[in-house]
């Protein structure tokens, strides 16, 4: 049946959502696993800020800028030159999510309010905004590879970072296992 339906047969479904528990699903939207999501994101921004600081730039971590009547909080602001790069990490799927995250993240932080608050914040005379977009297979995106290069990450902190983002995806995987195996529908 699912066959016929061109779905392909060899993952089980997920117990908490009965969608097809890929590493898609289980890494990206699943409930099962959306505390250690937010705890992997949230390593990749300390681990980038002490990189950052250990540079000697100027790093807020989640600034919170007011923008209309609400608040917004990018993950990091980060000073270099004069210049003040808005970045914002996001562990994406392979392929065209990698583009459309950047894109979402840039969009969102480059609003003039924003950027505004951002000047302020720092006392800047210029606001760069970049998403640092990688994958769950621990790969990065290549227009945030190279901003991130121009702000002197070393490869040695990249491989570092990245292989923390390999490592959670187990992690993830392996608590999503845990949990889902009782009640989840089995293969046949
Ligand atoms: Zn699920």
């Amino acid at each position: 049946m699912r066959q016929a339906n061109g779905v392909d047969p060899s993952w089980a479904n997920c117990g908490c959502c009965g969608l097809r528990a890929d590493l898609n699903h289980i890494s990206q939207v699943c409930g099962l696993t959306g505390g250690l999501r937010t705890h992997c994101h949230d390593r990749v921004v300390k681990a980038l800020a002490f990189c950052f600081r250990k540079r000697k730039y100027q790093v807020w971590v989640e600034p919170r800028l007011a923008v209309h009547k609400t608040f917004c909080k990018p993950d990091l602001v980060v000073v270099k030159d004069r210049v003040a790069y808005v970045l914002d990490p996001a562990i994406c799927t392979n392929g065209l999510d990698l583009a459309i995250r950047y894109d979402q993240k840039v969009a969102k932080y480059q609003q003039a309010t924003v950027r505004d608050q951002v000047l302020a914040l720092t006392g800047c005379t210029a606001v760069e905004t970049h998403g640092i977009c990688i994958t769950y297979r621990g790969a990065i995106y290549e227009r945030s590879y190279h901003v991130l290069r121009k702000l002197g990450i070393v490869k040695r902190s990249w491989n570092f970072i990245l292989l923390k983002v390999l490592v959670d995806t187990w992690r993830i995987w392996n608590q999503w296992r845990s949990n889902s195996y009782s009640t989840r529908t089995r293969r046949r």
